[in-house]
């Protein structure tokens, strides 16, 4: 696999990591991807924790990587990027990471996210403002954006992330690396801070289809400890050749994004693959249903912060109802405070079959025409987003508008399908990501279709990317 074994020596001599440390803190100093790097915390001293001997022979042995901050892991702290939970140390260890530990693999830092996973441009992280490598003026995507800087930027091989709603496959797209949403329940759960049970899930980011597939493969399955969770039932090689299923005229994307999406079809059949179009009319209602019932999932999951237990204490309450009360007025963000208030609002009892249920039906409706779209096609090309990584501030999109922006993504959240988004080219220096979804447990032929890809239209880096301190 391209390069990933110079990344197993990286860790191993004091010499390499100071190389290392110094080539990831030139670049944070422009990018903020991370919030806590320590490449010394989990590898000293001999072998990771968890690793067993063998473990030396797995290919991610030594392989350093990095976790967005809302996924435990033992040793770091676990913050969401809330204020809320600012300085918790993690007690435990996720089953995803700590399934990659036990292949030897290392975590070097926690990356920077939007408060709990909400939002789609890392802006709203209360700790730190992580930058597109490729254009510091612009967002790298959201809500795993950290995970994605880091990645293109060269700082990891692989990044874990989690998509609610696209947060993998979105910075993904915006960054010019690979994210992967796996199929509902094929990685477990455990030991992610839940924002909506229903939708979300742990992935990983990676600099090549191959890595993504190999951790993967690593860390799915199923695990006791999240009861939702499944024994994964791969079907095997991925049908060859390979049809596509394209949407026709989409009103609502950039002229970028717009001539990507027409390129990638023609590359796609200049490889053998058969394309074909195709209509998603449920589509117009995947925003909506998604924001109904992700609030709703939120305001349920986020009662469990009340400043008690753990998380962010006034400094001064008159009763308990009041602490609770100061806790969460200063402990949450904005755009948290709106989206628990959106979902209490649409769970308010009364109005949930104008609300609730319906979200749910419509929910119902998206994943039945996925799967009668997939009875004629083995994979959909879809756009992610309909911009390129857009500017920061007033330059940029309004929150409405990123809102918005979701119904490409959002659409295998609510349908529990797979989804991987892949580098598809650049436009004025900024890269452009396009997605591929397919049937649960076929996520062999995301892998396989975007490794052919790759082949045609060989991935870029942004300036200052390097192997050169490797040496
Ligand atoms: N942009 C979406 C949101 O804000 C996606 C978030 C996610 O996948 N975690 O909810």
């Amino acid at each position: 696999m391209e390069a990933l074994s110079s990344w197993r020596n990286v860790l191993s001599s004091s010499q390499t990591k100071q190389a290392y440390t110094a080539y990831v803190r030139e670049w944070e100093a422009r990018i903020g991807a991370f919030l806590e790097f320590d490449p010394d915390r989990l590898s000293g001293g001999g072998r990771p924790a968890g690793t067993d001997a063998s473990a030396a022979d797995h290919p991610l042995a030594g392989i350093p990587f990095a976790v967005k901050d809302n996924i435990a892991v033992e040793g770091f702290s676990l913050t969401c990027a809330s204020r809320m939970l600012e300085g918790l140390a993690s007690p435990y260890t996720a089953t995803a990471v700590a399934r990659l530990q036990a292949a030897g693999a290392v975590v070097v830092g926690k990356t920077n996210l939007d408060e709990f996973g909400m939002g789609s441009s890392t802006d709203n992280s209360a700790l730190g403002r992580t930058s597109n490598p490729w254009d510091p003026s612009r967002v790298a995507g959201g809500s795993s954006g950290g995970s994605a800087a880091a990645v293109a930027a060269g700082l990891v091989p692989f990044a874990l992330g989690t998509d609610t709603g696209g947060s993998i496959r979105q910075p993904a797209a915006f960054c010019g690396v690979y994210g992967l949403k796996p199929t509902y329940g094929a990685v477990s759960r455990y030991g992610l801070v839940a924002y909506a049970s229903s939708l979300e899930g742990i992935g990983v980011l990676a600099g090549s289809a191959q890595l993504a597939r190999l951790v993967f493969e690593t860390m799915r399955g199923i695990d006791p400890r999240d009861h939702s969770s499944v024994e994964y039932q791969a079907s095997g090689e991925a049908p060859s050749p390979l049809r596509v299923g394209v949407l026709g005229g989409i009103r609502e994307l950039s002229p970028e994004v717009e001539g990507v999406y027409r390129n990638a079809i023609t590359t796609l059949r200049e490889l053998g693959m058969q394309t074909s179009e195709i209509t998603l009319s449920t589509l117009e209602y995947v925003v909506p249903a998604y924001y109904t019932i992700a609030t709703a999932e939120a305001s349920a999951n986020l009662a469990r912060f009340n400043g008690i237990r753990y998380g962010h204490r006034p400094a001064f309450a008159e009763n308990p109802e009041q602490l609770v009360q100061a806790s969460r007025d200063e402990g949450f963000g904005e755009e948290v405070k709106l989206r628990i208030l959106l979902g209490t609002y649409v769970l308010r009892s009364g109005f949930q079959d104008q609300y609730y249920v319906r979200a749910q039906r419509v929910r119902t409706a998206i994943r039945n025409e996925l799967a009668s779209a997939f009875a004629g096609v083995d994979v959909l090309l879809l756009p992610v987003f309909p911009t390129p990584a857009f500017k920061r501030g007033a330059e940029g999109l309004t929150p409405f508008q990123q809102k918005l922006a979701d119904k490409f993504t959002a659409t295998a959240n609510l349908a529990g399908v797979p989804g991987l988004a892949f580098p598809a080219g650049t436009v004025d220096g900024l890269p452009v990501g396009l997605q591929l979804l397919a049937p649960p447990f076929e996520e062999e032929r995301l892998f396989r279709a975007a490794e052919r890809y790759a082949e045609a239209s060989p991935n870029r880096h942004p300036a200052g990317y390097s192997k050169e301190w490797m040496r």
